[in-house]
């Protein structure tokens, strides 16, 4: 049977934003020592707009190159993706049939238009297949940068700008005054995740992280002895939030990161797991 004490504290953690799925959850919320956060999503908006787009390629327009881009995010439910299809519209630009669309999870998105094969990627992955950057394209800026392909052919590029919620900062204090270390794990750029993490005075941030990358972080945690809770919202975060001692989902995100987690922050809202640890924690103390 549950104690009492607890079946009335994780109602009232519910109606404080936070919808607790399993028990132990709850229990061990108290018990967490390592906080690892994802970036896109989480601790920032996700709300991503276009700053600015560029055609590298004589054969297209930067209008052209922004609409091969949006036609691939289609099919996409990252915030990227939203960002570059409210742009498109805003520019009315007509979109293409997209088919054999394909995810690249942590890295993009891959499809074929008029038979032909196209790409929107990170730096990462173009890192990878050494393609090579003009330097209009690049940036040392908080910039979220991706690269669209024609085949292997480099045609073009969209950089985004998200905002940091601003729950984020006094989430975060009060994590670490509750002697938690807190750490960001994103797959987005080095630029960005550094400019992030130091917005928010993190312990730690690691960038370009894939998501079983993601995976290895929190065993290595772990290993050191860390109780380690991962807060993340996209299909990319599923397999860490999993790997977690607890998995904590943004209610904003995706359905995968829902269903895959412990603990759901119902208004997206950060500072609702430092609550739930200082609960927790409280909770305990009052049963012994
Ligand atoms: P985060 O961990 O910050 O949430 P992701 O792992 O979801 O980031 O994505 C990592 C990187 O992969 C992004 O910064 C972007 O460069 C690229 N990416 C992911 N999804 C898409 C997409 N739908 N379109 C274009 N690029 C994407
Ligand atoms: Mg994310």
């Amino acid at each position: 049977a549950i104690p009492l004490v607890v079946a009335i504290s994780t109602s009232v953690s519910a109606g404080k934003g936070l919808l607790i799925r399993n028990r132990t959850a709850f229990e061990n919320a108290r018990k967490i020592t390592a906080m690892v956060f994802d970036k896109t999503g989480t601790l920032t908006r996700g709300d991503f707009g276009v700053s600015r787009y560029g055609s590298l390629s004589e054969a297209f327009s930067k209008e052209q190159v922004l609409a091969f881009a949006a036609s691939l995010e289609q099919g996409s439910e990252h915030p990227i993706a939203e960002g570059i299809m409210k742009k498109a519209k805003e520019e009315k630009l007509n979109l293409h049939e997209v088919s054999q669309f394909e995810g690249l999870t942590g890295k993009g998105v891959q499809g074929e238009v008029h038979g032909e094969s196209w790409k929107v990627v990170s730096p990462g992955y173009m890192e990878e297949k050494e393609i090579s950057l003009p330097e209009k394209s690049r940036s040392d800026k908080a910039e979220t940068i991706v690269y669209i392909l024609k085949g292997d052919d480099l045609v073009g590029f969209v950089a985004l700008a998200d905002e940091v919620r601003e729950d984020s900062l006094p989430a975060i204090k009060s994590l670490r005054e509750a002697g938690m270390k807190v750490f960001m794990a994103t797959g987005d750029n080095p630029q960005t995740a550094k400019a992030v993490s130091e917005e928010l005075g993190l312990d730690d941030y690691y960038s370009e992280v894939l998501p079983d990358e993601k995976v290895k972080l929190i065993k290595k945690l772990q290993k050191e002895d860390y109780f380690v809770a991962m807060t993340g919202d996209g299909v990319n975060d599923a397999p860490a939030l999993a790997q977690a001692n607890v998995g904590i989902a943004v209610g904003s995100g995706t359905d995968v990161a829902a269903e895959t987690a412990d603990i759901i922050l119902v208004n997206s809202n950060p500072k609702d797991i430092a609550q739930l640890v200082r609960f927790g924690r409280a909770t305990y103390k009052k049963m012994i």
